[in-house]
């Protein structure tokens, strides 16, 4: 097999999302969808709408950190439609996570739209880890800034970032 016929051939998953900042929650998710995939792309979605607490190099840098024993997995911040950024990487899958019923509207209803703006793209979705169905960034945010414990939130390597940001928002 050629090395462009390996490249067609390849699986790629991508695994959008906001992560501001990663949590356990997420790196679950990632774990466990790297297993389906040749390529498992994590793309950090820049979205300066949302006002995110870390910018995109930031999140995508802690990303790389948390995921660096995971051979398959690459971490790229996008901009933009997700089904443009999954065609431009090759990718025929999204992968999202389900904690709740309270996620799965809006997840059912960005499915069903990026399906019918790129029908051979489907969207999969993880159920959460048990132990992590309560966990999202906005918690851990919420809990570094009134300088409660986080570690067990999120992976030790990132913990004095997310305190010192979320204790000084404006760094
Ligand atoms: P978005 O802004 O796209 O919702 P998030 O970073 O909040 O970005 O979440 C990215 C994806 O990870 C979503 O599919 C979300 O449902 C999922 N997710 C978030 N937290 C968890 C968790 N604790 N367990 C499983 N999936 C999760």
């Amino acid at each position: 097999m050629t090395k462009e016929e390996k490249v067609t051939s390849e699986k790629v998953g991508i695994y959008p999302g906001s992560f501001d900042p990663i949590t356990f929650g997420h790196l679950d998710i990632i774990e466990r969808s790297s297993k389906m995939f040749d390529r498992l792309i994590v793309g950090v979605l820049c979205n300066k709408a949302k006002k995110p607490l870390f910018s995109a190099e930031e999140r995508v840098r802690m990303i790389q950190s948390v995921t660096s024993h995971l051979d398959n997995v690459e971490v790229c911040s996008f901009d933009g439609l997700l089904v443009d950024f999954a065609k431009l990487e090759k990718a025929s899958v999204i992968v999202r996570g389900l904690r709740a019923v309270t996620d799965f509207e809006y997840e059912l209803q960005m499915a069903q739209t990026n399906r019918t703006m790129c029908p051979e793209i489907d969207t999969i979705f993880l159920t959460t880890n048990l132990s992590y169905a309560y966990l999202s960034s906005s918690i851990v945010r919420e809990v570094a800034q009134y300088e409660g414990k986080i570690s067990q939130f999120i992976p030790a390597q990132i913990v004095p970032l997310v305190e010192e940001k979320c204790r000084c928002p404006k760094d």
